[in-house]
C-alpha cells in the first residue's frame, strides 16, 4: 500500500534516500527481524548486541544510508567538528531539511531495528544534537566523533522516581560541587539504552545551583558509564518488554565524580539544554510511529484479505471495513500534521514551530496506538503473541504517550499559548 502523494514537496535527494531506505528496510532489515527476535529470546545473549545488527549497520553506512537525520547547517545543523573524522556524509549527515528527512524517518518507523541501522534512533540522535550544539571541542572530542561513527551508544539520564519529572524543575538529583569535581548522589530511571554494552556516555541532569530561580536550578553532566559508583539497579518493563539489550533502566549513582569540565553550558542552563534536546526527538518519534502504523494498517489488510470467517473473508464485514477505512483516514491526518511541522521548523525553528511540533506529540501516539489495536483485533489472538509485530509496536507506542512528556502537559502547554496568543 503505497502512500498517497502529498501537498509537500520533497528534494530530489530525499526522493532518492526514501527509495533507498525503504528498499534497504524491506529486503535486508525486515526479513533479519526474526533473527533480532530469537537472539532477545535467548538468555545467553539477550543483553548482548546481534552480530547481524552490526554487519546491517556497515552495509548501510557504506551506502551512505548514515546519520539521515542530520540537518543542514543552514536550517539548525552543525558543520562537522573538527575532532570529528572527515568521512563525508557517513559521518555528519545528509543535510536534509525536516521536511526531506521526515519521510525517511516514516519508512525508518516501519521496523523496530531501522532506526539504528542508519544510525537515526533515540536516544543517541538527541544526544548528539546536544553534544554539537553545547558542549566544548573538549567535551566533544571523546564521545561525539565515535557517537556520529555508530561505535558507541549513549543516554540521557533525567527521569527520577521520586519526583513528577513530566515538570523538569522538579528534576532533584544533587550534584555538588566538591574541589574541581562535582559529586553525584541519588537515582534515576527509564534511562532508555543505558543497559546496551555499547552504551559509553550518559548526559545526566541534576542540581547544581540550589539557591536559583526554578527553571535555572539545574545543569547538565556528562558521565561516562564506567565512572566508579555508577550502577544499574534493574531493567524496567513495558508491558513486559524490556527492550534488551538497550533497555530502559533504574540507574544509582553512588559518589560519582566527574571533573567540573564535564558540566555542559552555563550552571544552571539544564533546563533550557532539555527543552531545546527534545523539539526535533519529539518530531522524529512522530515521523516513525506514522511508519509504524502503516505497517499495522498493512498487516490489518492483508490479514483481512486473507482470513474468513462466518462465510466470508474478515474484510467483507462492515466492522473491519470500519477498522481499515478510520486507519488510513488517521494515518493520513497525522502524516500532513507531521509534515506541517517539520515544514513550520524549516521555515521558522524550534520556537517558531512549537505549537505545530506539540500538535503532533499530541496526535501521532494516540493514533498510533488506535491503529495497531484495530490490527490487533483483526489478527485474533494471534495478534498479541510473539509471531507478529503487533504486540511490541504497541508497547513501544503506548509509551509515547509518555515518554518526552505525556499527553496531558503537551495539551497544556498548546492550549497557554494559545491562550497567551489572544
Ligand atoms: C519507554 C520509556 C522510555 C523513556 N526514556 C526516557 C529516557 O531515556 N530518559 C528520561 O529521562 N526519561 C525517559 N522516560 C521517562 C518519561 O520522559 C517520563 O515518564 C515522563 O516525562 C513523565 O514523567 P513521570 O513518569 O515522572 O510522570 P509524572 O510527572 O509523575 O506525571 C504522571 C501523570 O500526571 C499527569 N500530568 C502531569 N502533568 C500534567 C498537567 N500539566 N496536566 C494534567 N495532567 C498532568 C499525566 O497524566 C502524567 O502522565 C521514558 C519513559 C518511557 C515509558
Amino acid at each position: 500500500m503505497t502512500p498517497t502523494p502529498t501537498l509537500f514537496a520533497f528534494s530530489e535527494r530525499s526522493r532518492q534516500l526514501q527509495a533507498d531506505v525503504a528498499r534497504f528496510v524491506a529486503e535486508r532489515i525486515v526479513p533479519a527481524e526474526a533473527a533480532f527476535a530469537a537472539h532477545a529470546a535467548d538468555p545467553a545473549t539477550r543483553w548482548s548486541i546481534p552480530p547481524q545488527l552490526e554487519a546491517l549497520k556497515a552495509e548501510a553506512r557504506a551506502l551512505g544510508l548514515w546519520n539521515l537525520f542530520l540537518p543542514d547547517p543552514e536550517r539548525g545543523g552543525h558543520p562537522r567538528h573538527p575532532a570529528s573524522p572527515d568521512t563525508g556524509a557517513a559521518t555528519h549527515g545528509a543535510g536534509l531539511s525536516n521536511l526531506d528527512y521526515a519521510p525517511i524517518a516514516e519508512i525508518t518507523g516501519r521496523s523496530l531495528y531501522a532506526p539504528e541501522v542508519f544510525n537515526c534512533s533515540a536516544p543517541d540522535t538527541g544526544n548528539m544534537e546536544v553534544l554539537m550544539h553545547f558542549a566544548t571541542p573538549e567535551q566533544q572530542a571523546p564521545w561525539l566523533p565515535r557517537l556520529l561513527a555508530g561505535e558507541i551508544r549513549s543516554a540521557f539520564a533525567m527521569t527520577e522516581p521520586d519526583v513528577a519529572s513530566s515538570d523538569a524543575t522538579n528534576i532533584a538529583l544533587p550534584i555538588v560541587r566538591d574541589g574541581d569535581h562535582y559529586v553525584i548522589n541519588g537515582r534515576k530511571w527509564w534511562t532508555t539504552g543505558a543497559a546496551d554494552p555499547r552504551c559509553a556516555i550518559l548526559i545526566v541532569m541534576g542540581v547544581t545551583e540550589p539557591e536559583g530561580p526554578p527553571h535555572e536550578r539545574q545543569s547538565m553532566v556528562l558521565v561516562p558509564m564506567d565512572t566508579p559508583g555508577v550502577r544499574i539497579v534493574r531493567p524496567l518493563t513495558v508491558f513486559g518488554y524490556d527492550d534488551a539489550p538497550h533497555g530502559h533502566v533504574e540507574l544509582s549513582f553512588e559518589n560519582v565524580r566527574v571533573p567540573l569540565g564535564n558540566r555542559l553550558g552555563a550552571a544552571g542552563s539544564g533546563f533550557a539544554i532539555a527543552q531545546a534536546r527534545l523539539g526535533p526527538g519529539r518530531i522524529h518519534h512522530c515521523m516513525r510511529l506514522i511508519g509504524l502504523a502503516q505497517r499495522a494498517l498493512e498487516a490489518m489488510v492483508a490479514r483481512a484479505r486473507q482470513r474468513e470467517a462466518f462465510g466470508r473473508p474478515l474484510g467483507g464485514h462492515g466492522m473491519a471495513q470500519e477498522a481499515i477505512a478510520l486507519s488510513r483516514c488517521e494515518i493520513e491526518q497525522a502524516r500532513l500534521l507531521t509534515l506541517q511541522a517539520a515544514a513550520a521548523l524549516d521555515a521558522h525553528g524550534n520556537k517558531g514551530a512549537r505549537d505545530l511540533v506539540g500538535m503532533i506529540k499530541i496526535v501521532a501516539p494516540s493514533m498510533a496506538c488506535r491503529v495497531i489495536d484495530r490490527a490487533i483485533q483483526i489478527h485474533g489472538a494471534a495478534g498479541l503473541s510473539q509471531d507478529h509485530f503487533l504486540a511490541q509496536a504497541y508497547a513501544g507506542a503506548r509509551s509515547l504517550r509518555l515518554a518526552d512528556g505525556p499527553d496531558e502537559v503537551h495539551i497544556a502547554s498548546l492550549a497557554r499559548s494559545m491562550l497567551r496568543a489572544h
